[in-house]
């Protein structure tokens, strides 16, 4: 479905990525797992475009484009194939939670206010806050406004949900709630792509697991392989640092 090969990506002198391919097949949920600076967030950011990768193909459904040259109307129907969860979350504060999912509706895909209503809904009700269409992000737990953020990535129907550390910003005691949505999510099917630092939602959920050191793929396996039996000394380092 999505492949992208051969990414590379610099800022100025240092080069972030230094040749990445992932192959996403339909269902696929994929953890990538690394050091803090090994170049995760920005792969993501370079598949939603909202970085230009300086070398790399991408194939999405069949169609093949150099990352370094994609048109900005390429840019713009690529990106609606995928979703992206930030970190912070980055919901308006001056709009509520329904307000927030519907603007990519309205604004991104022109859907009518009533069709935008009743998925935004639809969405806030899949993720468990059916309870506060009409809350302010102030007046959300942190995981409450991450599940927002969730629910404004499915309510877009993306083919692809990107997630970049969807519980790093979060107190320990709202991680679980977020981290439940995802296995749903995960069970129903949708494909996902997550970095993350969450070990045991990767041993549990992930169909496979990625290792990114240095700009690198390290390793890519099995979540039985990857913690039960890893490959790479690399991969057995890194593990290590967690116990
Ligand atoms: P973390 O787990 O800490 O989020 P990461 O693996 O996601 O790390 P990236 O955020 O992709 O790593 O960053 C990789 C490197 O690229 C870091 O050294 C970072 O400082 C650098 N970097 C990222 N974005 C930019 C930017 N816009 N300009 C300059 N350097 C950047």
């Amino acid at each position: 479905m999505l492949k992208i090969m051969d990414v590379h990506k610099s800022f100025g002198p240092t080069e972030v990525l230094k040749g990445v391919s992932i192959n996403v097949e339909k269902g696929d949920v994929i953890t990538i797992l690394g050091p803090s600076g090994s170049g995760k967030t920005t792969l993501l950011r370079c598949i939603n475009f909202l970085e230009q990768a300086d070398r790399g193909t991408m194939e999405f459904d069949g169609e093949r484009l150099q990352l370094n040259a994609v048109k900005k109307k390429d840019k713009i129907r690529l990106r609606k194939k995928t979703a992206f969860v930030f970190q912070n979350y980055n919901l308006f504060r001056n709009k509520t939670a329904l307000e927030n999912v519907m603007e990519g509706l309205i604004i991104g895909r022109k859907m009518p206010k009533a069709e935008a209503i009743s998925i935004g809904t639809q969405a806030l009700d899949k993720v468990g806050l059916q309870a506060r269409y009409n809350a302010y992000p102030h007046e959300l737990s942190g995981g409450q406004q991450q599940r927002v953020g969730i629910a404004r990535a499915i309510a877009t129907q993306p083919e692809v949900i990107l997630f970049d550390e969807p519980t790093s910003a979060l107190d320990p005691e709202w991680i679980g709630e977020v981290l439940s949505v995802m296995r749903t999510l995960a069970q129903e099917g949708m494909t996902m792509l997550i970095v993350t630092h969450e070990m045991t939602f990767a041993r549990q959920v992930a169909s496979r697991v990625l290792l990114m050191d240095e700009g690198v793929i390290v390793e890519e396996n099995t979540p039985e392989l990857f913690f039960g039996a890893p490959q790479k000394e690399r991969t057995r380092q890194f593990l290590k640092t967690l116990q």
